[in-house]
């Protein structure tokens, strides 16, 4: 176990060896006003340049990464962010930008959003985008300002926002936040949005129906143009929340399927190493009907020069300080130039038949949540089985930890009970894949046979399972010299 720096610290030792101090030292403190001068030393740790270095680097390689593991979590779509991405953003000609900077002295950097944007209008389907939001679920805010924008103008905001039992949590969290009342509809045995609850929660109440296609149990929403037509009829708009995007990419548009605005998660589908906490991005996408509402500053093309437009009086406003995650964008913009509209429909068809392959392999071993029909990028394992042995989900989740791999997404979609959701992405190897799915069945195997070595995961990580209720109940990370 690595000890805290503090632990390793001595009084006296420095990592530094700076020349003495040339002038008197009593100068420097003449130049300070009294009041901010502190009385005593701050308690920090004294260790030499090398302890200081091998304490850290020890503390990286705690680490696990994309860079060094697979990561199957359903949901959020972690594959390889090609490095040539990562090089691009770090130009200097990129991060030495100031955001006040004046239009015509960044127009290397308008050309790349505004060329993303584009692009993101051409894989959607949608006739306008803004890049803005910082991530899904500020997309999904500024969706929600915009449908109701729109609505006002018609006269009325409306009350309800409809949401699927099977969204993300984000969605519900998004419309309350804009003030609208959340109607939840029912998934069928299928797992598919029921047409007929949804018929009968429609009314000239409802603003906007949020809908995720392929929906969070790995299942494309058959129904789509049948469900626009519902809530168009009336005189609702279609929300689409694009975080499976990465089952869509050159095969199939949100646009064409009926939807009027949604947002996609540049930091899943577009590469970018994500969690814990960002940074992301997640732009909006219009139909022409909501377009006047997007945020400002639009960028323009005036003859061959790019502008911030601020002209637009019928905008939501800003959503963000000046033009949202720039250093996200570059990456996306990278990954979309690299890959080409023939790449990205690979990505998605290899992210479907890697899912599938996985599906297959693991369905005698675990059960499927919904009948087994095949899935697009992800599927949905249920552990109710395992339960019965004494086993929960969150057991198997953490056994795969002693194995070297990151736990899938567990517990959600919350209509599944003991939720196991696997996304493997379209990134990783058959023989990763292999790995992966030997290791699962050996679990399952275990269930049986050995319960203990999963209820007592996991055994071999640097910290043991964690009292994750004192962990969200007293949120104290701060370290207290003892007895201080
Ligand atoms: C990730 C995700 C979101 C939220 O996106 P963030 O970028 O994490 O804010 C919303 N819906 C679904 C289905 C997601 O997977």
């Amino acid at each position: 176990m690595e000890k805290l720096i503090f632990e390793i610290s001595s009084p006296g030792r420095k990592g530094y060896s700076l020349p003495n101090l040339d002038v008197p030292d009593a100068d420097i403190k003449s130049f300070i006003p009294q009041e901010y001068l502190r009385k005593d030393e701050p308690d920090l740790p004294e260790v030499s340049e090398l302890d200081c270095v091998r304490h850290f680097t020890r503390l990286s390689q705690l680490n696990y990464s994309i860079d060094t593991n697979f990561y199957p979590l359903g949901s959020c779509t972690m594959k390889y962010n090609p490095k040539i991405n990562e090089k691009m953003a770090g130009l200097p000609q990129f991060t030495g930008l100031h955001p006040y900077q004046p239009d015509t002295s960044v127009q290397g950097m308008l050309e790349v959003l505004y060329e993303t944007e584009q692009a993101l209008c051409k894989i959607c389907g949608m006739d306008a985008f803004t890049l803005q939001p910082a991530a899904g679920a500020h997309g999904e805010l500024t969706g929600m300002l915009i449908v109701r924008a729109y609505h006002t103008s018609k006269g009325n905001p409306r009350k309800k926002v409809v949401i699927p039992d099977s969204a993300h949590g984000t969605n519900p969290a998004s419309a309350a936040l804009c003030g609208y009342e959340v109607v939840t509809v029912r998934s069928d045995k299928a797992g598919r949005i029921d047409l007929e609850a949804l018929k009968s929660v429609m009314s000239d109440e409802v603003a906007v129906l949020m809908l995720t296609n392929p929906n969070t149990l790995g299942l494309f929403e058959k129904n789509v143009k049948e469900i626009a037509d519902i809530v168009h009829k009336a005189g609702a708009l279609l929300y689409l929340d694009g975080a499976n995007l990465n089952a869509l990419l050159g095969v199939a548009r949100p646009g064409d399927m009926g939807f009027d605005v949604c947002h996609v998660n540049l930091h899943k589908t577009f590469s970018t190493p994500h969690g814990g906490g960002g940074p992301g991005s997640g732009p909006v996408g219009v139909k022409a009907i909501l377009a006047d509402f997007l945020p400002i500053p639009r960028i323009k093309q005036k003859r061959s020069k790019f502008l911030f437009d601020y002209d637009a009086k019928r905008s939501i406003g800003r959503v963000r300080a000046f033009y949202g995650n720039t250093g996200v964008i570059i990456r996306a913009y990278c990954y979309m130039k690299l890959l080409g509209s023939d790449g990205l429909k690979d990505a998605t068809f290899e992210a479907v038949l890697n899912a599938n392959y996985l599906k297959t392999k693991l369905k005698n071993d675990y059960r499927l949540a919904v009948a087994d029909e095949p899935c697009m990028h992800e599927f949905v394992l249920t552990g109710k089985d395992k339960k019965e042995l004494g086993v929960k989900t969150l057991d198997i989740a953490k056994r795969l930890l002693d194995y070297g791999f990151y736990a899938p997404t567990v517990y959600f979609p919350l209509i599944v009970e003991e939720a196991i959701m696997i996304e493997p992405t379209e990134t990783e190897s058959k023989e990763t894949l292999d790995a992966f799915a030997e290791t699962m069945i050996k679990i399952a195997a275990e269930a049986k046979s050995n319960a203990s070595l999963l209820t007592g995961a996991p055994h071999i990580t640097p910290v043991r399972r964690l009292d994750e209720v004192l962990a969200a109940r007293e949120l104290n990370l701060r370290w207290k010299r003892p007895g201080a």
